[in-house]
């Protein structure tokens, strides 16, 4: 039996989150998921404050909003680095290429892309709001929102977590099929994710299954562009408890004269544990795994649903 294989994500992550002591006051953030990744991930470092110039430490900056206008401004000096950092981040991001995704600091009034805390102008203390973006992180996500885009606090969730790695995997994959396009890869690649793209949105399944019937003979380019446009949108949610079980029971028919009425009892048991949120997905995946190993069950084994991202990142 052969191994999956995963291509390596590439991602572009805020560098004060385990890699440089670069924040404000000098210090690193410690991401125990994040130190998980390295080493799987080709991390691309960027940290837009040292990167305008602004030096390490420094004097923190707090993002004000002048009536609807968000400005970047050192507190203690007033000093407004509102068009560097938009500057660095439209070239910073322009030059990017081939990437899969960003990891971003939390609440950053930089690398932010939610929960970050707007000021009212003036000595006062207390923000006005702490659901705004910063000023790099809604760029990223206004360029490549599409792509598999999380902050470090986000990802210490399990179900958020799940759905960041698979999504990257997927993307990351196909950005290395595209890189030559070929018919037949592409044809496999759908094939390989069929039970993973119907537990996530079965109508962008069969909208991508008919971009990969190529009806119009489109040339093999156009053919990969179609269907690159589309792909991120089977992640634009999270996967339906309903069509994972309908996946996780379309793929125990395949052994169902195979096993022992205990060991399919045991199954739907599992299964019903998790359509009730008391046992978690990886458990049903892990019985099926072993009985697709078992039963050497070739089309089942290379379908990434069963094993989305590498082992060892779960
Ligand atoms: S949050 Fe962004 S700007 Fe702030 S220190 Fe980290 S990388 Fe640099």
């Amino acid at each position: 039996m052969k191994e999956r294989y995963f291509a390596k994500p590439r991602v572009v992550i805020s560098k004060c989150i385990e890699f440089s002591p670069c924040r404000w006051n000098g210090s690193v953030i410690s991401s125990p998921v994040v130190k998980k990744f390295i080493g799987s991930f080709s991390f691309l470092l960027v940290c837009p404050e040292s990167e305008i110039g602004l030096g390490i430490p420094r004097k923190p900056v707090r993002l004000i909003d002048k009536k609807g206008d968000i400005r970047m401004i050192q507190h203690e000096t007033e000093a407004d680095f509102t068009s560097e950092m938009a500057d660095f981040s439209d070239n910073f991001l322009s030059s990017l290429k081939k990437i899969d995704g960003f990891i971003l600091k939390d609440r950053s009034p930089s690398c932010g892309i939610k929960d970050v805390k707007y000021y009212p102008p003036g000595e006062k203390k207390q923000p006005i709001s702490s659901k705004g973006s910063g000023l790099f992180g809604e760029k990223a996500v206004s360029k490549f929102g599409s792509l598999a885009i999380e902050t470090e606090g986000r990802l210490n969730d399990a179900a958020i977590r799940d759905h960041f790695l698979t999504k990257l995997y997927a993307l990351s994959y196909f950005r290395e099929i595209s890189a030559k396009p070929a018919m037949g890869k592409l044809v496999e690649y759908h094939s390989e994710n069929k039970y993973l793209f119907m537990a996530y949105n079965q109508s962008i399944l069969r909208y991508l299954g008919k971009i990969t019937a190529n009806p119009g003979k489109d040339s093999v380019e156009s053919t990969f562009q179609k269907y690159a446009e589309k792909l991120p949108h089977v992640f634009s949610r999270q996967m339906r408890k309903g069509s994972v079980v309908n996946v996780l029971q379309h793929a125990l028919g395949y052994f169902s004269d195979k096993l022992t009425s205990r060991e399919k009892k045991y199954f739907l048991l599992t299964l019903d544990k998790f359509t009730q949120n008391r046992s978690a997905l990886s458990e049903c995946r892990s019985l099926l795994m072993s009985w697709i190993v078992r039963f050497e069950e070739e089309y089942l084994l290379r379908q990434t649903f069963f094993s989305p991202y590498p082992e060892e990142l779960i």
